[in-house]
Parts: C-alpha cells; structure tokens; sequence
C-alpha cells in the first residue's frame, strides 16, 4: 500500500479492507461486495452504506 501524508486519505483507506460479504449483500442497493474496514465496521463498495451505522459513509462517498 501506498504511503500518503494526508490524513483524511489515510482513514479512508483503513475502511477500505477484506470482502466480507452478509448472506443478503449490502442492505441498501443489494451488491453483495462489502468491505470491512480497520474499525471493524461493514461498508458497501458500491454505495458506502455503512452497515453498523445504517447511514452512509459520507468521508467514502466524497472520494
Ligand atoms: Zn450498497
């Protein structure tokens, strides 16, 4: 992985992890292509639905 020095591309980064997908894919638009990221948390690659906080991932959408 690349080194960055910015931070805010650093914590987007560490969502950014392994596919780890729920039986029914991503709540919202359904693409069963989920990441989990260093905070343990579940993202959508497609639409940054944010599982364990049922709202979007503002800081994913915005890359
Ligand atoms: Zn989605």
């Amino acid at each position: 992985m690349t080194e960055t020095i910015d931070p805010e591309f650093d914590a987007y980064l560490a969502k950014l992890g392994p596919y780890e997908n729920p039986p029914d894919g991503c709540p919202n638009c359904g693409r069963s292509r989920v990441m989990v990221g260093d905070d343990g948390l579940h993202r959508c690659e497609k639409c940054c639905w944010c599982i364990e906080e049922g709202v979007f991932d503002r800081d994913m959408l915005s890359r």
